[in-house]
């Protein structure tokens, strides 16, 4: 006799939803999942789902070769653009047999950074800005080059992303995914999303079901969205800009000033560390350049020019925006490592250095070098040299993702670096 169904699943069927879909991003944050017929996702909510641990790419341990998926909480996303809309989507964790979070659950050390927060007394919510391309295919692939000139706020009739930007969005408010505004961004066939504002887990969960959003109902247009970092020189890339608000818990003995400014200087500390997870791709550094309101120095400040923070209003309104991340990053484990960043800040009671005032790109090196201002790395090596020394990524992460992580990405890095690509040949092949 199978097991009744618990109350989530119960719901669902009665819902007239018949596929649910376990959904987690892996190691590299790419997403993964599996889908059971609604009459077995009643284990989703219980056990879990048995999954080949050896297969799961980055968590193959010998000693835990089985493991479970299990839904990660209540809410479930309903997917709109599934004909009929039988198809749900829920966020999963991944669990040992014993039903022991697994180490490699890159959702648990979401939760574990913000276990940490709760315990000293503070509470971070977060929305994020993502950028995107919606490029038309010619011969069934992508066209990096754009033919409209559409640009920041553009509302063209002409604009060939423009039904598609809209109807991401009102997938999204579908799926009761918050959606604060969407907009044509700054380059040609460039778009942005604004999500509203969510806890850390709900906030990754939401980017999660979004990117994915993103690029179905391109797809269903013949277009293919793109979240590359910097798909084209020369013009804007796209950023995941995360506002963050920060406020003491009632009774926590934080004043609501300390708790911003502490913050802000945690995350500044670790700034470039940071970058090896919140801009993962080696072309994540090519949109980390002067020219393109992308950040590219350790500097923050209120009005300034590209920072790598702002601070929205006042201290006590504890608003920052941090512009580093791509929108490539590891949902779970890009905030993982940013709350850890933050929560380090108020541990030490670490101070913000002072605001940058000016436009850092018109100081000349010798003024840059005089103020200690500091470039974020400029590569994913430089970016992976950081990480591999920083105790804070480290802890972050825990020693099992963090390992990974970095293996994987040091290959990344390494077969990308011995290539010899066309701008070599073009520019030396002539002369030498
Ligand atoms: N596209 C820019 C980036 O790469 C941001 C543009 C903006 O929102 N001002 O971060
Ligand atoms: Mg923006
Ligand atoms: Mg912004």
């Amino acid at each position: 006799e199978p097991a009744p169904p618990d109350e989530p699943a119960r719901r669902l069927a009665q819902q007239g939803i018949q596929l649910v879909q376990l959904v987690y991003a892996d190691v590299l944050g790419v997403q993964k999942g599996l889908t059971l017929p609604v009459q077995q996702a009643a284990a989703a909510w219980d056990g879990g789902v048995r999954v080949d641990g050896a297969s799961l790419e980055g968590f193959m341990r010998v000693e835990e070769r089985e493991m479970r998926l299990r839904a990660g909480g209540e809410q479930v996303f309903v997917l709109p653009w599934e004909p009929g809309g039988r198809v749900a989507m829920v966020p999963a964790g991944i669990y040992t047999r014993d039903g022991r979070p697994f180490d490699g659950c890159p959702r648990e050390r979401l939760q574990a950074a913000v276990r940490r927060l709760d315990g000293l007394g503070v509470a971070v919510e977060l929305a994020f800005e993502m950028e995107f391309y919606l490029l038309r295919r010619r011969r069934g692939r992508p066209e990096v080059r754009v033919p409209d000139r559409t640009g920041y706020l553009d509302l063209s009739v002409r604009d060939a992303g423009e039904p598609v930007r809209q109807e991401i969005a009102l997938a999204l408010e579908g799926m009761g995914i918050v959606v604060e505004s969407v907009h044509h961004a700054v380059a040609p066939a460039q778009h942005e999303i604004d999500l509203g504002w969510q806890p850390p887990l709900a906030a990754a969960d939401h980017l999660l079901i979004a990117r994915r959003a993103v690029y179905a109902v391109a797809e269903r247009h013949g277009m293919h969205a793109t979240l590359l970092p910097k798909p084209r020189a020369g013009t804007h890339g796209s950023g995941l800009h995360v506002r963050m608000r920060v406020r003491p818990a009632p009774g926590s003995g934080w004043s609501r000033a300390a708790v911003t400014r502490h913050w802000l200087a945690g995350l500044l500390h670790h700034a470039r560390p940071l970058c090896a997870v919140t801009n993962p791709l080696v072309n994540s550094y090519k949109r980390l350049v002067p020219g393109f309101e992308a950040p590219v120095y350790v500097v923050w400040g209120r009005d300034t020019h590209a920072p790598l923070a702002r601070l929205v209003a006042g201290w006590e309104a504890g608003e920052l925006e941090w512009r580093a991340p791509d929108p490539c990053c590891h949902p779970y484990l890009a905030l993982a490592v940013l709350l850890r960043a933050g929560a380090d800040g108020l541990e030490r009671r670490l101070e913000p250095p002072p605001p940058l005032e000016e436009n850092v790109f018109e100081l000349d090196p010798a003024e840059i070098a005089a103020r200690g201002l500091e470039p974020l790395p400029g590569s994913l090596g430089e970016a992976l040299d950081d990480m591999r020394l920083s105790g804070l990524v480290r802890e972050a992460l825990g020693d099992y993702l963090f390992s990974r992580y970095l293996e994987a990405k040091r290959t990344e890095w390494d077969i990308y670096r011995v290539q010899v690509h066309q701008w070599e040949l073009d520019q030396y092949l002539p002369i030498f």
